[in-house]
């Protein structure tokens, strides 16, 4: 069976990709297997050295690979080439893993004492469709580097880019069947992986829903998972943070990437004696928001992936929504939706607790530092966040005080390779990226060697 892949921006027929069957998947698998035995011999140096490689070859490719998510994905250009950025930087970063795979030496009685970290086997990597390249990027790499083979599944809608790393990897020298990109339905590909007994481990990004599948599957086998899922994050602003930047900050932390990203600060909460000038700087922010043609340098947000999520934003928007404000969309042909503020009164509105997945805010007011702890926290998510203030101790606090796995202070970053990203409660388990990812792609060996 064959997938037409459409451009969003235009609805346009990008080509046609073949979806892989249960028969075609154990195959893949089973070289997968085979090429595992002689990757985790491959000497520390060799593999960073390939893995180095690999990364050079994304460099030399970063263009073509940004054209190619701009029309598959419909992210904007200038978006599409920093993930291709990252995809490259976080393969890199990870080739000098394979060196520093250090064990310990701990002392004991009558003997020497060692712990090895040993590669898992097939790792399958799952991946959607909201950020392809560096998603999957963050799984291959560290799984690679730590000596494992990897099958990766890209989301239906886009595999372009996926497809494209693994020629890159090949043409790096990265050997046959270590790194299979198989594209294919979830439910067929992605589900193999769970249920198949030579895949090692998985791990899945994703909505919560199929999360939860995932590791309930991967029960049956002891499995290990890690799992990336929702998200419903806060932008916390105190009265007292430089307004004029939380305001400017704040379109951007929600409507990058038209809002299909699950760090999303989908829930603005000010403090209610800035809440009206907060409004007055957050309006004008979000009107200056260009919102058109991805593959214009200067456009700022692009089109959702598909009519299917167009219209399951849209189910949250109906015509009596509290609207405060929007900005705007082009007409016509392309899956667009405009930049939408949100100010709900019941705090047990669905709008406050499901995650939209499109450029859709909430604005709310908060009294006090407890409240706004206690109105962040009032979620099942816990993936990101921001806090804004000029008293470091409240930061402090506030950021000891919400339940999520990456919170910026000041600032409405989430994700740097370098560090460790993942989510609280239903927002995942396990952490991928920093400098320990390549120990969630190992074992531990421990070895006693007596000296009698
Ligand atoms: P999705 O759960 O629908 O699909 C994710 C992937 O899982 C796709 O490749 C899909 O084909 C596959 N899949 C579907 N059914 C499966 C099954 N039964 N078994 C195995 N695999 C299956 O999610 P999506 O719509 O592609 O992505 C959006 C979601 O991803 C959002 O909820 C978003 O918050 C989340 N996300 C989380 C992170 C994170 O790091 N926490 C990052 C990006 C996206």
């Amino acid at each position: 069976m064959n997938y037409d892949v459409i451009n969003p921006a235009n609805e346009e027929i990008v080509t046609s990709v073949e979806l892989l069957e249960v028969e075609a998947v154990d195959e893949a698998i089973s070289r997968s297997r085979k090429a595992f035995l002689s990757w985790r011999e491959v000497s520390p140096g060799d593999r960073a050295r390939l893995l180095r490689r690999f990364a050079d070859a994304v460099d030399a490719d970063l263009e073509n690979l940004a054209q190619l998510e701009v029309r598959n994905a419909g992210h904007t250009i200038g978006n599409a080439r920093w993930e291709a950025g990252n995809a490259r930087d976080v393969i890199a970063y990870y080739s000098g893993a394979p060196e520093r795979l250090i064990g310990q030496q701990i002392p004991v009685a009558d003997g020497l004492n060692i712990t090895i970290h040993e590669p898992l086997g097939v790792v399958g990597i799952i991946v959607p469709w909201n950020f392809p390249m560096p998603i999957a990027a963050w799984g291959f790499a560290p799984a690679l580097a730590a000596g494992n083979t990897v099958v990766l599944k890209p989301a239906e809608y886009t595999p372009l880019t996926a497809l494209r790393l693994a020629e890159l990897a090949l043409q790096a020298g990265i050997p046959e069947d270590v790194f299979q990109v198989l594209p294919g339905k979830g439910s067929v590909v992605g589900q193999r992986f769970v249920d198949h007994p030579g895949v090692a481990k998985i791990v899945f990004t994703g909505s919560t829903e199929v999360g939860r599948g995932v590791l309930a599957g991967a029960a049956a086998q002891l499995k290990p998972v890690t799992l990336e899922l929702g998200g419903k994050s806060a932008n916390i602003i105190f009265a007292d943070a430089d307004l004029e930047a939380a305001a400017a900050g704040a379109p951007y932390a929600v409507f990058d990437n038209a809002g299909q990203d699950c760090c999303a600060r989908s829930r603005i909460l000010v403090e209610r004696s800035a809440f009206d000038r907060f409004m007055t700087l957050f309006e004008s922010a979000v009107r200056g928001v260009v919102v058109g043609a991805p593959e214009d340098e200067k456009t700022e947000m692009g089109p959702l992936i598909s009519a299917v999520q167009r219209d399951r934003v849209a189910g949250f928007v109906p015509e009596d929504a509290p609207i405060a404000f929007r900005g705007d969309a082009p007409q016509g042909a392309g899956f667009w939706f405009p930049p939408t503020v949100l100010t709900p009164s019941d705090p047990a509105d669905r709008l406050l607790h499901e995650e939209i997945f499109g450029p859709v805010v909430t604005v709310v007011p908060f009294a006090d530092e407890a409240d706004a702890v206690r109105i962040a926290n009032d979620s099942q998510f816990g993936l990101s966040g921001s806090i804004w203030t000029s008293n470091t101790g409240k930061a402090i606090r506030v950021s000891r005080g919400v339940e999520a796995g990456n919170l910026s202070v000041n600032s409405n970053s989430s994700v740097r390779y370098w560090t460790p990203f993942g989510g609280y409660k239903s927002s995942g388990l396990g952490r991928e990226l920093g400098p320990d990812a390549p120990l969630a792609f190992t074992e531990t060996k421990n070895i006693f060697i007596s000296n009698r």
